[in-house]
């Protein structure tokens, strides 16, 4: 049905989607062969081209001429969206709830309830868009990774949860900025007090309270948690080789430091150091580590005074050790130094990954590896957006006679909390991956972010470690 639809100003697009406006050149991309060929397959299949006729396959030059619609615009952000869905396979949520174009479409469906008074609509879609659109999006950004006009849907639906922020939920996430060392150590002493209970009796104590604050609030205890971790300022004031020169500042991630290691694993920091006392390399550590976060629990729930609280304290601190900026700072969880790049960056200070770090400056410094026979890897989506999957690769390779990076690998959606206020999302996102890593059976399995390396154990059943503790297991 040729269907107009006129809004104030907005995106030109055919109402039967991308299909129609592209039909024209098809031909031109693929070539009259190969054109030909996509001709004979469609007619072979719909002899009497009742079949989407006119989309992809049309005699037709002047099809993406007709049929427009102009959509209404919504949010800067979202307005470009074609709808052409390129962005739904690398989704975590998309066989949970929502992809990003539906989270796209629904805002505009809601706009357009508005606009026609139909309230009782308008109701009804925030009120199934709050569990589908907003609290299982895992604001991992892997949208804009595919998305050919570069929206980044995971940002759109940060802002939505700084505007639905209540006012006691921020000032209790800008609290715990100001006393985010005493209230790190505390979440890891009650992790280790709950490691020691049985896990059904701590579930049923999470689940009370999640039906009375909110399952988007309060945690779900889950059985792939570990002990909590060591207290980072116990690292000392330099960390490696004490007779080298300091080449870096080493902020070891607040999330290893929650969560402790899994299984007999070292962790990701103790890894990290032993691997830069092996290879005769030294870096700081600043004095107030403990107070220190990359703000990504705060980005990512949208609690923006929190952010702004953390962001001072942290640039203040890494200004002073990295001495204005001549020492690059060095991480040990992907996300971590994702989130780290947001503050220090724009003050000109440069943040490595610690798998990037070893893979430039430690590999041809280690003794011989004792290789493991092979290891299954999880990139994650900050190993995406940071562009180093090549590093986690190589230092795995430097560890493993073979690796292997699951084809159906995708982002986890555990993201920080969210695996854990929402079990389902990691469940969902992680399916086809664990069959793929089942299947290919190998020795290790690792990661290079915590929160994610608890997802895939969950999934799995197979302890996944950062990748830094293989290595320096394979280099004792
Ligand atoms: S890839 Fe981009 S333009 Fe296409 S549907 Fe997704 S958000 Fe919209
Ligand atoms: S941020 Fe992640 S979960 Fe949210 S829409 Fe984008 S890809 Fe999907």
């Amino acid at each position: 049905m040729v269907d107009l639809v006129l809004g104030a100003g907005g995106n030109l697009k055919a109402e039967h989607g991308t299909g129609r406006i592209m039909a024209p050149y098809v031909r031109r991309q693929y070539g009259d062969e190969l054109y030909s060929v996509m001709v004979e397959i469609k007619r072979a299949a719909d002899p009497n081209n009742v079949m989407n006729p006119g989309v992809i396959i049309t005699d037709d030059e002047r099809e993406h001429m007709k049929n427009f619609k102009v959509e209404a615009q919504v949010e800067a952000e979202i307005d470009s969206c074609v709808e052409c869905g390129y962005c739904e396979p690398v989704c975590p949520s998309r066989d949970l709830t929502m992809t990003p174009r539906q989270r796209i479409v629904v805002r505009r469906a809601r706009a357009q309830a508005l606009a026609d008074g139909n309230m009782e609509t308008v109701r009804e879609i925030d009120r199934a868009y709050e569990y589908q659109g907003i609290e299982t999006c895992a604001v991992d950004s892997m949208c804009v990774t595919a998305c050919p006009v570069g929206i980044d849907t995971g940002k759109f639906i940060k802002k939505l949860r700084a505007e639905g922020a209540g006012a006691a939920e921020s000032a209790g996430w800008t609290a715990a900025a100001k006393m985010w060392g005493p209230a790190n150590m505390a979440a890891s002493a009650a992790l280790t007090g709950a490691y020691f209970l049985p896990t059904k009796l701590v579930q049923k104590v999470t689940d009370v309270a999640r039906a009375l604050a909110g399952t988007d609030t309060v945690p779900q205890y889950q059985p792939e948690l570990s002990k909590g971790g060591r207290t980072r300022s116990k690292l000392g004031p330099v960390i490696g080789d004490a007779s080298a020169e300091p080449t870096a500042v080493f902020v070891p991630a607040c999330v290893n430091s929650m969560f402790g290691p899994q299984g007999d694993g070292v962790g990701a920091t103790e890894a990290f150091v032993r691997l830069a006392e092996r290879a005769g390399v030294a870096l700081i550590v600043p004095d107030d580590v403990d107070s220190l976060c990359c703000g990504t629990p705060w980005t990512s729930k949208g609690m923006r005074s929190g952010h702004a609280v953390l962001e001072a304290r942290v640039q203040r601190s890494l200004m002073e050790a990295t001495r204005g900026g001549a020492l690059p700072v060095v991480m040990d969880a992907a996300s971590c130094t994702h989130g780290m790049i947001d503050i220090a960056e724009s003050i000109g200070i440069e943040v490595i990954d610690a798998v990037t770090y070893v893979a430039e400056n430690m590999l041809d410094r280690l003794p011989e590896a004792n290789k493991v026979g092979s290891i299954t890897l999880h990139p994650t989506c900050s190993t995406t957006h940071l562009g180093i999957q090549g590093d986690l690769e190589k230092v795995a390779d430097a560890a493993a006679e073979q690796v292997h990076v699951p084809a159906n690998w995708g982002c986890c959606g555990y993201a920080g909390d969210r695996g854990m206020l929402h079990p389902e999302l990691t469940d969902s996102a992680t399916t086809q991956e664990a069959k793929e890593v089942h299947h290919l059976g190998d020795e290790v399995h690792a990661s290079c972010n915590r929160t994610c390396e608890l997802g895939l154990t969950r999934a799995t059943g197979e302890d996944y470690h950062h990748v830094l503790e293989v290595l320096e297991a394979a280099t004792r």
